[in-house]
């Protein structure tokens, strides 16, 4: 791994795990109590950690593809709701506004939501679309100068503390094709309203929750790209989403590999169980070459959509085996809130599920192979 980096990249690495120990965390205790970090997330963007690749004309730290996976990851080992907050803020948000928006949407949006000033929340998933997302049924209907939406969204994470909305929205009805379109919410539109906020396993911290669309009026300068362009701009930014994802489960596995480690240097334990460790190296480094391989291609503006799905799919099943065994490994000492590793495990689950379940991937990945 050392050699796949730059020395920058290095170095940034050794930045970003300081800020993680320093200031993430003290914060995650309270997080796990359900707080938002909405101070920390506050220091994050004066410090550029919510645009690291966004160029620095739109107020972002200006950095490669790769740099901001190392700092997912990196800011995942401490804390993995602060790892998919900045994920989803940053993959899915941020860069979609960036790749598909007008200069006027760039420019009114892209530097509040690098530097911080403004947080990101993407809208898919709707009570009837979940995995099938081109299934959606919230409208947007064409007015004069205005799109009226209205209908329903659930599991947004950091809905009702984010400041910018992703919606996706039906505009055709009537075509079975390109009939779904994305727009720009501001939280403050009148008709949106939040709901629901589910209490979760794990990633206590973040928020996830229900919004509520009734004849919601959004100027139409507010549709992200083309009428009929969603589905392209929801799917292609979940290339890089999953990416992101792939990257806060291998921060999971390696936190709870590493605090297995030093577990068992503590509390020498039989060659059985230590060689167990040998297993956990070798699926967390495996994890590790297909993330950051990932990472490059997205970089060098390949085509990613495999590689991503594979990232995803392999690294969250890693994530979810290591955190497992690093619990059985301990012991009764592992399933209590003395070590960490209880809390990596419920964390680690999610990973297999949003932004596509691992059998999602599986099926991205065989349409690219056949
Ligand atoms: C904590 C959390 C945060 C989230 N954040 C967001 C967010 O910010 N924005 C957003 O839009 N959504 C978000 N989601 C929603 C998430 O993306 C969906 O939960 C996910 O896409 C799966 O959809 P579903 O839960 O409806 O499962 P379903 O689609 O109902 O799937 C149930 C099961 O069936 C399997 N399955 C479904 N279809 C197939 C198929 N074709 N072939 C084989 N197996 C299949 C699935 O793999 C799964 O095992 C979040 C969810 C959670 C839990």
């Amino acid at each position: 791994m050392e050699g796949l980096l730059t020395e920058k990249q290095r170095l940034w690495r050794e930045q970003v795990a300081k800020f993680a120990q320093h200031q993430v965390f003290p914060e995650v205790e309270a997080m796990e109590q359900g707080q938002f970090p909405r101070a920390l997330l506050a220091e994050m963007g004066r410090k550029g950690f919510l645009g690291i690749p966004i160029p620095a004309t739109y107020q972002g730290l200006g950095a490669d593809f790769t740099t901001y996976i190392i700092a997912i990851h990196e800011l995942s080992k401490v804390s993995a709701t602060i790892g998919v907050i900045v994920s989803v803020h940053t993959s899915v948000v941020t860069m979609p506004i960036l790749a598909f928006g007008t200069n006027q949407q760039k420019t009114s949006y892209v530097p509040l939501l690098a530097s911080g000033q403004k947080l990101g929340a993407f809208c898919l998933t709707e009570p009837t679309a979940g995995s099938d997302a081109s299934s959606i049924l919230l409208r947007a209907e064409r007015a004069d100068e205005y799109y009226v939406l209205n209908g329903t969204k659930i599991f947004i994470t950091s809905g009702g503390e984010a400041d910018l909305y992703l919606v996706f929205a039906v505009t055709d009805p009537a075509s079975t094709k390109k009939n779904i379109s994305a727009f720009i919410v501001e939280e403050d539109t009148p008709g949106f309203t939040i709901g629901k906020d589910e209490k979760k396993m794990g990633l206590h911290g973040s928020k996830t929750v229900t919004l509520h669309f009734d004849g919601v009026r959004i100027p139409k300068e507010q549709l992200l790209g083309e009428e009929g362009e969603g589905f392209h701009i929801a799917m292609s930014s979940l290339n890089a989403g999953r990416i992101g994802i792939a990257a806060q489960s291998l921060g999971i596995a390696e936190a709870a590999f590493n605090e297995t480690v030093t577990y068992f240097k503590r509390n020498p334990a039989g060659l059985e169980s230590t060689i167990r460790l040998g297993d956990m190296a070798t699926k967390w480094e495996a994890a590790k070459l297909l993330v950051y391989q990932a990472a490059s291609y997205k970089q060098a503006n390949r085509p990613v959509t495999k590689e991503a799905s594979m990232a995803k799919l392999f690294a969250s099943k890693t994530a979810v085996e290591i955190s497992t065994e690093a619990i059985h490994l301990l012991g009764m000492a592992g399933y209590t809130n003395r070590y960490n590793v209880e809390r990596y495990f419920r964390d680690a689950k999610i990973c297999e599920i949003y932004e596509g379940t691992s059998e999602i991937q599986r099926l991205v990945i065989c349409k690219q192979l056949i």
